[in-house]
């Protein structure tokens, strides 16, 4: 699934590739994924010139001219992005919305287990969106500090892994970088959330910034590879420490690593350098 990194990573490539342009066509081939779409979307999106694409957590926002709209992009488990210099040979069958570009290049979105959403809102109005309303500060904002964490994880009880995929305290983190953040900062995910807040919290926060900002960096290099039109934008390979690597050797102390399951979700850790 993607996470802040990837979908971080999508944004950075559509950007020259969308900024400025108008979208002359929308092909649409059903009318839910997830949830159902919007029942206007073709029209609206039709004709409109795209704006500069930003981030919020896991989504992609796309204002739209001169509608005043914003298009709302969420992956989901599967959703990929592709980019194609004109219209691809042919759709597949998990294709479900394609735009045309005025200057002929084609942004097609796929998603075979059909978790991701489109959704179209006003520009201005993102925080009143259901699924971006109260959602927690970006981890690579000004807002996310030490002091912040230490005020929303005091009195909490969960396991500090839990609380960090909290989307309402934190935007965008997921499974794989919490996982690697937590071996960084040398924390237990086991550790109760309410019991990090000083020492730890100083160690964590940078922890968590340096892994996204590394994986960033990497899909960046990613990109500067990608010279295969159609190829999927955002999945990279990563330089995981933990994740995945049951039974392997940690980098540090060549103890082996162990799997946890914790609120029905895998993560991994080094019992002897996170404590
Ligand atoms: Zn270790």
């Amino acid at each position: 699934m993607p996470e802040l990194p990837e979908v971080e990573t999508v944004r950075t490539a559509l950007e020259p590739v969308l900024h400025g342009q108008q979208i002359s066509t929308v092909r649409l081939t059903r009318q839910d994924l997830r949830w159902p779409l919007p029942r206007n979307l073709s029209a609206a999106l039709t004709g409109q010139i795209c704006g500069l694409p930003w981030r919020r957590g896991k989504y992609i926002l796309l204002p739209l001219l001169p509608s005043g709209k914003t298009l709302l992009i969420h992956l989901g488990m599967s959703g990929a992005i592709r980019l194609y210099p004109r219209q691809p040979a042919h759709f597949g069958k998990h294709d479900h919305f394609s735009v045309e570009l005025a200057d002929g290049q084609w942004f097609v979105f796929s998603d075979p287990r059909r978790f991701g959403h489109l959704d179209l809102l006003e520009s201005g109005k993102e925080d009143a969106h259901p699924l971006l309303s109260g959602m927690g500060v970006e981890p690579l904002s000004n807002h996310f500090s030490p002091a912040y964490l230490d005020r929303v994880l005091a009195a909490r009880k969960q396991p500090i892994k839990t609380a960090l995929l909290d989307q309402r305290l934190i935007a965008g983190l997921g499974n794989i970088y919490v996982s690697e953040a937590l071996f960084r900062a040398g924390i237990s995910p086991r550790r109760q959330a309410g019991n990090i807040v000083g020492k730890r919290t100083e160690r964590l926060v940078p922890a968590i910034r340096a892994t996204l900002t590394e994986a960033i960096s990497a899909g960046g290099t990613s990109l500067r590879d990608h010279v295969q039109p159609g190829g999927e934008i955002g999945y990279f390979v990563q330089n995981l420490k933990v994740y995945g690597r049951e039974g392997a050797g940690c980098s540090v102390c060549d103890k082996p690593i162990k799997m946890l399951r914790q609120g029905g979700r895998s993560g991994y850790y080094c019992p002897n350098c996170q404590r």
